[in-house]
């Protein structure tokens, strides 16, 4: 029965997955209104199948002898339980709640942006905010709520630890921000292109064969926010997104879905349809993808590769550039407004922005209505940047009209993970000349090893410590970023 009904589940999350990652490649239009009933349907579905008491028995029957299990077995419960756990503590009506809510707040977002006014939003926002404590109460059984949030995408991690491991963050990183953004701006003029779109599906697709992406076991296409999803191991979904320049561009952006797809690929394949073929936690997912994006992909030996070869792509804007100048303009600092065009240094003060307010929230400490204000305060603060208005302020990012509270957190893990991780490995690999030669073939083998094949075996935090051999820190990222733009700007 244990068996059996986890890998029903299993499918139908797959088939899932591939429904989201069509709805926002292939499928049309008018096929979008039938489509979220389809997928309603089979959420529902899962749903009933997870909260089954039959089930429920067959998996307090396998915790129960614990023992008698062999490794992969006791993790599966493991998995499954917490889950269902979670799951069968919240009340029907509140799950259905929330998610007709994540509609009415989304769709509300949708219209506060166009019209720039946050008015339109607050209403539904703080409805939602309301289901969320609701929720996280229900979740916490006393507890910390955030920690209740947090643990859906993050299982195991707390405020307690994250907490310090922020702070300590926050309190090196402003400073340094403030020393780099006092340095005159790099040229990056001749990132803007345009860059011919053909060239650049090339240079991409080059770049992601070169680290080793299966594409007989995924594929690349095209959609409005790039993102990395897909059925199955054998299966991986990846899509990009074309500018008219390098940077923000398709590349950077694709080397980063790489990293999760390089990741779901190498999961383990003696584990398809259990909970064990899976990343422990978004934040490890995310570590991969910042791994090839900014360690290996905004590196000085990558470009010591790759500029060339992407100068005879595009003599019109690269010939000429030297490396130097082009890895001031790759790796430009700015103090900007939206996270998602944020260079690797300030990235994480945009999400410290976000930590901190959902904490706020949560604990009723801001209300929904101040929260424009509370916002812009914390950009002058840590990055000294006032929004112009509460379309570039508060309003946008989409997590929060989804319901999506307590998620933040995990990109900025993703990046201390990423740091720590590439820390470790250079003991083992030399980084530096697999990127000089443009040959990631142990790169990727290392990481297979002692990550990807682990795939949910280990709690996030196990793997992390049997990885590393070291307890989580700030200092890792530190140390890489000063090493970098010291290099760069001599900070
Ligand atoms: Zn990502």
């Amino acid at each position: 029965m244990f068996e059996h009904r986890m890998s029903e589940i299993d499918d139908l999350q797959a088939a899932l997955a591939l429904l989201a990652w069509d709805e926002q490649t292939m499928c049309p239009p008018r096929g979008r209104e039938l489509r979220a009933y389809h997928s309603a349907t089979l959420a529902t579905t899962v749903h009933e199948r997870i909260i089954d008491e039959g089930y429920g028995e067959a998996i307090a029957e396998l915790s129960a002898n614990g023992a008698g299990l062999d490794d992969a077995k006791r993790a599966m419960v493991r998995l499954v339980k917490h889950d269902r756990d979670r799951m069968v503590r919240l009340p029907a009506e509140l799950v259905r709640e929330i998610r007709r809510q994540a509609s009415r707040t989304n769709e509300s977002w949708e219209r506060a942006r166009a019209a720039n006014d946050f008015a339109i939003y607050r209403p539904e926002l703080e409805r939602m905010v309301e289901l969320k404590i609701t929720e996280a109460e229900a979740l916490a059984d006393g507890g910390d709520l955030y920690d209740a949030l947090l643990d859906a995408y993050e299982p195991g991690m707390t405020v307690a630890e994250l907490d310090p491991l922020l702070a300590g963050l926050k309190a090196e990183l402003v400073p340094f921000v403030d020393d780099i953004l006092g340095r005159p701006r790099p040229d990056t003029s001749f990132l803007a292109g345009p860059y011919d779109r053909a060239r650049q599906e090339h240079l991409t697709l080059k770049v992601l064969a070169d680290f080793g992406f299966d594409f007989t076991a995924g594929r690349q296409d095209v959609s409005t926010h790039p993102f990395c999803g897909g059925p199955a191991i054998s299966d991986v979904r990846m899509t990009t997104r074309y500018y008219d320049s390098l940077e923000p561009g398709a590349l950077l952006s694709s080397m980063h879905e790489c990293g999760h797809g390089l990741y779901q690929q190498g999961l383990p394949a003696a584990y398809v349809r259990t909970a064990v073929a899976h990343a422990p936690s978004l934040g490890l997912h995310e570590s991969q993808s910042r791994f090839w994006e900014n360690v290996i992909g905004r590196s000085r030996p990558f470009w010591s590769h790759y500029l060339p070869y992407a100068a005879d792509l595009f003599p019109e804007h690269l010939a000429g550039v030297a490396l130097d100048d082009f890895l001031r303009g790759v790796n430009a600092v700015e103090a900007g407004a939206i996270r998602v065009d944020a260079d690797e240094v300030t990235y994480n003060l945009h999400i410290l922005v976000r930590y901190e307010l959902e904490r706020d929230i949560l604990a009723r400490r801001v209300a929904v209505a101040d929260l424009p204000e509370a916002w812009n305060a914390r950009y002058e603060a840590y990055l000294g940047y006032t929004p112009r208005d509460d379309r570039e302020g508060v309003m946008q990012d989409i997590h929060w009209s989804w319901g999506e509270i307590g998620y933040f957190a995990t990109y900025t893990l993703g990046n201390l993970y990423a740091a720590a991780i590439a820390e470790r490995m250079r003991a083992d690999v030399d980084i530096d000349a697999c990127c000089a030669a443009g040959e990631f073939g142990p790169v990727l083998d290392w990481l297979r090893e002692r990550v990807h094949s682990a795939g949910n075996l280990l709690p996030g935090d196990e793997l992390m410590r049997r990885v590393t051999g070291t307890e989580l820190g700030h200092e890792p990222l530190m140390r890489y970023l000063r090493g970098k733009y010291n290099d760069l700007y001599e900070v």
